[in-house]
């Protein structure tokens, strides 16, 4: 019987382990919650935090392969397992190449791969001369540990600078700039390496953001057949650049000449991977699992056509969800419940995927369905 470690308990590791559990495998989790998502469904729990090393190691020795669900980990503690012999995936040289946006980004244009033009920044004057080059509006980053737009700053004129300066912590946390792309899509694509070489990818998934999270994602894409193959041969070269191995999440801008820029990547499986779960053979959760261990990798084909639309929280209360009933009315709809302890503002509570004849259909059930929960 195989045992899985997972650094980080939150929904993408409960949806690994559900996927796997079919397969009779074990799990143990790392997460400092203690009621986490995962936490429910996992065989043992190693309530720790993320950059506790010893915890890490603890882990790797009760398991025969760690993976983690998401990227802001001790890289250091990943290369300390590698160097005792433990299996890791992604590696930690992949985590590497991507956890500093600023590094990411110089790894794809060594690749050869197109992404907006980007500078890296420390002062006010840094980000002036930057704005000269790459004239206004410019987006601020921090370099590491953004997730959901927290760690952007849109910066409309030079004037501008310093609000954006101030509120990502002025150059407490390394920063970088880069042109705004006029996109006239978001689009992302799951691919798959597996450690025996064997790659996979994903139907292009259509993405579309409210307040910087992700709301609704369709599938297909509705883009030109041209920009579906540039999409999904970036994405497969990508799987190379970075020497991925399990899910690597592409996600990119559509220009309005119909090519794709990576905005980012994320090596795991993701938010706009959700919909495989009904809507594809295989589901990104079962190939990033089948991708750690080697086995071969399933079918990417789309079923149906898809929409996921998340379940954020609009208000901070105790988490009680209301309205299961009236959202079941939709019959083609599935509803994930992440079981998280408190509902917040703008936080990922769960998600609704239909898959229907149409995307049409398939979004207007999960609009419904979405319109009739809520928490109390
Ligand atoms: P996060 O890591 O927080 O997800 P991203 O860098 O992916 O941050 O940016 C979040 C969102 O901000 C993107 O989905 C996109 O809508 C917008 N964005 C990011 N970079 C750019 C850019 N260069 N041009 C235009 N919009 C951008």
């Amino acid at each position: 019987m195989k045992k899985i470690g997972i650094i980080g308990g939150g929904q993408l590791g409960k949806m690994m382990i559900l996927d796997a559990k079919r397969l009779d495998y074990q799990f143990v989790i790392l997460d400092p919650t203690v009621q986490c998502p995962a936490h429910s469904i996992a065989d043992a729990h190693i309530v720790a935090g993320f950059d506790d090393i010893e915890a890490i190691k603890r882990l790797a020795e009760r398991v025969d392969v760690v993976t983690y669900e998401f990227e802001h980990i001790s890289l250091q503690a990943l290369q300390e397992l590698e160097a005792a012999g433990h299996k890791v995936y992604p590696s930690s040289e992949t985590l590497g190449y991507i956890q500093n946006k600023y590094q990411q980004k110089c790894h794809l244009k060594k690749n050869k791969l197109s992404v907006p033009a980007f500078l890296p920044v420390e002062t006010v004057s840094d980000i002036k001369q930057a704005g000269e080059q790459l004239s206004y509006p410019l987006i601020l980053k921090t370099c590491t540990g953004g997730y959901d737009g927290k760690g952007n700053a849109v910066i409309d004129s030079e004037e501008d600078i310093p609000r954006a300066y101030e509120a990502l912590g002025k150059g407490s946390l390394p920063l970088m700039v880069e042109e705004f792309v006029p996109f006239v899509k978001e689009v992302s694509v799951l691919a798959c390496r597996s450690v025996n070489g064997q790659t996979v990818v994903f139907p292009v998934a259509e993405n579309v953001h409210k307040d910087s999270i992700l709301d609704e994602t369709t599938v297909p894409a509705a883009i030109s057949p041209e920009t579906t193959r540039e999409a999904m041969e970036v994405s497969e070269q990508c799987l190379h650049a970075f020497e991925a191995c399990g899910m690597l999440c592409v996600e990119l801008f559509v220009t309005k000449e119909g090519h794709v820029l990576v905005n980012e990547l994320a090596p795991r499986p993701h938010n706009s991977g959700h919909y495989t779960i009904e809507g594809c053979v295989t589901s990104q959760y079962e190939n990033h699992i089948r991708g750690i261990l080697g086995l071969p990798l399933g079918s990417t084909k789309l079923i149906r056509p898809s929409a996921m639309k998340n379940i954020i929280g609009d208000h901070d209360a105790k988490a009680v969800l209301l309205g299961l009933e009236e959202a079941y009315q939709e019959p083609d709809v599935k509803i994930h419940i992440y079981g998280k302890e408190e509902v917040r503002k703008g936080r990922k509570m769960g998600h609704i995927t239909a898959t229907a004849d149409t995307i049409e259909e398939a979004l207007r059930q999960v609009r419904s369905a979405h319109a009739a929960l809520r928490y109390e």
